[in-house]
């Protein structure tokens, strides 16, 4: 049995085709998460192994790999003529493998790191297929010395407007104390996202807004440790939401039942700690939950868009509380994708996104009513307030960087804000030491982060004037 495939994926195929034809023999393939690259990979298998030839697929993980034998074992591929193997596995053995006519490696954008580099050299007479979502490199390097062309699929927003991905609304609620983020080799630390969270995690706002937003329905939620992700399952139980954790170390047949319990429905939220699932089929999720910042956008995309399996009148509900759409951007954005590395489109102003003081939905300029929030109503944008932006006062500076994102000077620390956060910054600078002139919570927090007061501080002032709510 083989697998019917969409008309874009056709299309996708064709193009790869149509460039091996040019003479291209390292082909980047770019396809966003849940768009199906492992149908269009195990369609291309099979036209390899009916043909009598060697294939070779390669990833750096192993649940990537169980899934693409699944799927290529499904799809009619000869699997006694193909190799699937993880490329810390393969590295020391490739004297012993059959020679490959063609490679297909997934999760393609680590192809410059030296293990893959190592099978690659080895293996350089093959066709080469390099599949990802996101074909740039967290150092923002290009590919232009390891593809000879690349083949770009639909974007996302064309597979939401034909039905392939669900529409989403998106909410915004910062929990993290963004100032303490540190980066190694491109990603944040573990030790620095544990520090920037402690702020926020012992009243927990992420229950709150699931309840608010959500409540009742089947979500994921992205952690950075087992530890925190124990910590997050136990709140969601006790509070009737019954929870488990799995990462990247839980066996596989815990995993898998896990999933199963998931699916159907005996599991209401499944926190996830670095356990790739977006080859699993889980129909019922409608929500998910960042409380993982990344600096990588292959795992922003990853993380948002697994909730986006299409169903007839579906809206997904994302919730970032880590402040990754500031890096990122919608995930719908127009991105522009070369060999070239990073090359940000420039964004019209009515794409930039907005986020509503008053219930956090986060959602491109253009879709304001008048200067108002489409979701609550709210008055988002006032023409007063925008123009006390363009004066920066005393000692909060303010430094446009984008018209997405801005960072503001506190006492020497950059910090990473919304043009919504950056108003409220602002407005509770000119109370000077009256904290009780702040009428809600993002202006208490702001009041902390200005004044430099602990994060305990925030608590017992909550408490103190009986505010809750943003
Ligand atoms: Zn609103």
């Amino acid at each position: 049995m083989s697998y019917s495939l969409r008309n874009y994926q056709k299309e996708l195929i064709r193009n790869i085709i149509n460039s091996m034809k040019k003479g291209h023999k390292k082909i980047m393939v770019q396809s966003p998460p849940r768009s199906g690259k492992t149908v269009v990979m195990a369609h291309i298998a099979k036209s390899a192994t009916d043909q009598g030839k060697q294939v070779l697929f390669f990833s750096h993980r192993k649940e990537i790999n169980e899934q693409v034998a699944e799927t290529f074992i499904r799809g009619g591929v000869n699997i006694s003529q193909v190799v699937i193997g993880t490329v810390g596995s393969l590295v020391r053995k490739l004297e012993s493998l059959p020679p490959p006519d063609l490679i297909l490696v997934d999760e393609a954008h680590h192809i410059k790191a030296k293990q893959y580099q190592t099978i690659l050299k080895f293996f350089d007479k093959a066709i080469q297929l390099f599949f990802t979502g996101t074909p740039i490199r967290l150092d923002g390097a290009g590919f232009h010395d390891l593809a000879d062309d690349l083949v770009v699929g639909k974007s996302i927003q064309w597979l939401q407007k034909h039905g392939n991905i669900a529409e989403f609304d998106y909410y915004s609620v910062n929990l993290l104390d963004m100032a303490k983020l540190k980066k190694r080799s491109g990603e944040f630390t573990n030790g620095s996202v544990d520090a920037a969270l402690d702020f926020n995690t012992e009243y927990g706002d992420y229950l709150d807004h699931y309840e608010r937003l959500a409540k009742g329905k089947q979500a994921i939620v992205y952690t950075h440790s087992v530890e925190y992700a124990e910590r997050v399952a136990k709140r969601f139980s006790e509070h009737g939401y019954k929870s488990a954790v799995v990462s990247g170390k839980t066996p596989r047949n815990e995993r898998e039942g896990a999933m199963r319990a998931f699916r159907e429905g005996r599991l209401m939220i499944m926190v996830n700690v670095n356990l790739f699932t977006e080859g699993i089929d889980l129909p019922g999720v409608d929500v998910c939950i960042m409380l993982r910042p990344t600096a990588s956008l292959s795992l922003y995309l990853q993380f948002a868009m697994r909730a986006l399996n299409p169903r007839e009148g579906k809206r997904a509900i994302l919730i970032d509380h880590v402040g990754n759409h500031l890096r990122h951007g919608l995930p719908n954005d127009d991105r522009e994708w070369t060999l070239d590395g990073t090359k940000k489109k420039k964004k019209e102003s009515e794409k930039s996104p907005v986020t509503c003081e008053r219930c956090f939905a986060t959602f491109w300029r253009e879709r304001l009513k008048d200067g108002h929030c489409p979701y609550c109503g709210n008055e988002v944008v006032k023409k007063k307030e925008i123009e006390e932006l363009e004066r920066p006062q005393s000692n909060v500076e303010l430094q446009k960087i984008n018209q997405d994102m801005e960072f503001i000077n506190i006492r020497g620390e950059s910090v990473e804000v919304t043009r919504a956060e950056a108003i409220v910054f602002h407005r509770v600078e000119r109370y000077g030491k009256q904290y009780k002139r702040c009428k809600n919570l993002a202006e208490l927090k702001a009041f902390r982060i200005i004044h430099g007061y602990a994060p305990g501080w925030l608590w017992h002032k909550q408490k103190e004037l009986n505010i809750w709510r943003n």
